[in-house]
């Protein structure tokens, strides 16, 4: 049994059913998991490890990303693809991520991460949807495990190309037998439905322009027969998309994802830019999750997700980078000052979204999201995922009466301290488990390669 104590934290965010705010706060973890919370004086003041923040640290629940990419850090701001809306975007990018490799999953799966935990992600999900020359989703998972990310992995897949009416070229989609059975083999390699969990499996075909219903219809099936298995996908990215539904299936997103069985606690939806008020409606009611994304839709011109809509009719709402061809950054906490601010340019109302609103969404929104009760919220029994933010920061001078509201407001894009599952993942700003710059290095080589084809 090891236990670690963090304190004379200066403002604990726990982000409880109170939203508690402790100052003058510390914590206590035993094996992982939160022992303590509190006053420091009301706290141990002996543990097997202890880091003093010397009153200068803002803690808070780490952050949760739902949506991503982690291929895409391969092709960032790719030229030809700068200026172009969602389909157009995707036309001139799968004839590169035709030239993916397992290597090239692996580098990028990593760099990925190591940008999103730099930047306070401590859980993240990602939606790998192509599977050529040998790619498995094992590429991916195992460089998750390496680098030691609390992970959400969706087996993401494209079943109708081009010839059969749908946007990818042919060369680079599968057949729906072959991605049900792989389905099936990863869930059982490597789906941890326990409390505490580091990997839980999601099934995830990929948009209604990619997929046909009936890949919709066997995923949830399969994904339902295994507890704790979740479902993910695209859904109303832009007008584009609407329109694609409408004419190939002859309804709205909201009622193709009803009609084949894509709602419910289990379900979360990318996007839904352009959702209509009776789909909102039935997401709250059914608890059908949305992973919003800001910085993505902004890039593609997809348009304002009405999430102020969607909280008040209680839609779960968390946070998602979006792969980073599209946004093209990784970094959760720039992710939570977006919604922040895009909220009240879509309402015109600066009461739209406050900035601890913001950082719900990044953290127990996320949480909600992801189907967990085990982060997202720092308090007794709960995962030791937690980070630390130096408020000494050029970024923070002049806003110590409110660091924590300053954190969306000013936006700060990197944290001193992570802890994921009580493991010390960056300490003092630098990973612990990754020679960052070797990598770094072997994934600029791939992105060139990929580039020359
Ligand atoms: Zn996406």
């Amino acid at each position: 049994m090891t236990t670690l104590l963090v304190k004379n934290i200066r403002t604990l965010v726990t982000m409880n059913a109170e939203r508690l705010e402790i100052h003058d706060a510390a914590l206590l973890v035993k094996d992982g998991i939160i022992e303590q919370v509190g006053k420091d004086i009301d706290l141990p003041i002996t543990a097997d490890d202890i880091l003093d923040l010397h009153g200068r640290y803002v803690v808070l629940p780490g952050l949760i990303n739902t949506h991503h990419h982690f291929f895409q850090s391969l092709t960032r701001c790719i030229p030809a693809a700068q200026n172009y809306d969602l389909f157009n975007w995707l036309k001139s990018l799968y004839p590169i991520w035709n030239n993916l490799t397992p290597e090239a999953i692996h580098v990028s799966s990593k760099i990925a991460a190591a940008e999103l935990i730099l930047s306070g992600c401590t859980t993240s999900s990602d939606h790998l949807y192509i599977y050529i020359n040998g790619i498995t989703l094992d590429d991916e998972i195992q460089a998750i495990q390496e680098i030691g990310l609390r992970f959400h992995a969706s087996r993401g897949s494209m079943s109708v190309g081009e010839s059969q009416g749908g946007l990818p070229p042919d060369s680079i989609v599968e057949k729906e037998p072959d991605i049900l059975k792989d389905s099936q083999r990863l869930i059982e390699r490597y789906h941890d439905n326990s409390r505490h969990s580091m990997l839980k499996m999601s099934l995830a075909p990929c948009s209604p322009f990619s997929v046909s219903q009936d890949l919709m219809r066997e995923s949830a099936a399969l994904a339902r027969s295994s507890p704790g298995v979740r479902l993910h996908t695209h859904l109303a990215e832009n007008r584009a998309d609407v329109d694609y539904c409408m004419a190939a299936f002859g309804m709205s997103p909201g009622d193709y994802v009803d009609a084949v069985g894509w709602v419910g606690e289990d379900v979360w939806h990318a996007h839904c830019v352009q959702l209509d008020d009776r789909t909102i409606r039935n997401f709250g009611g059914t608890g059908t999750g949305v992973a919003h994304c800001p910085g993505s839709n902004m890039r593609l011109a997809s348009g304002m997700a009405p999430i102020r809509h969607m909280l008040n009719h209680r839609v779960p709402v968390g946070l998602g980078v979006d792969g980073s061809a599209s946004n093209d950054a990784s970094n959760v906490m720039s992710e939570a000052r977006l919604a922040f601010l895009v909220a009240r340019a879509r309402e015109l109302d600066a009461r739209a979204m406050t900035p601890r609103e913001a950082l719900e969404l990044a953290t127990i929104g996320g949480a909600r999201v992801l189907g967990r009760d085990d982060i997202g919220c720092l308090a007794p029994g709960m995962s030791a995922d937690f980070i630390a933010i130096n408020i000494d920061r050029p970024e923070l001078a002049g806003a110590h009466h409110d660091p924590v509201a300053a954190l969306i407001c000013c936006q700060v894009s990197a944290v001193d301290y992570s802890f994921i599952n009580g493991r010390k993942i960056v300490d003092q700003g630098q990973l612990t488990t990754l020679d960052l710059g070797k990598v770094v290095e072997e994934h600029n080589r791939i992105a060139c390669e990929l580039l020359r084809g």
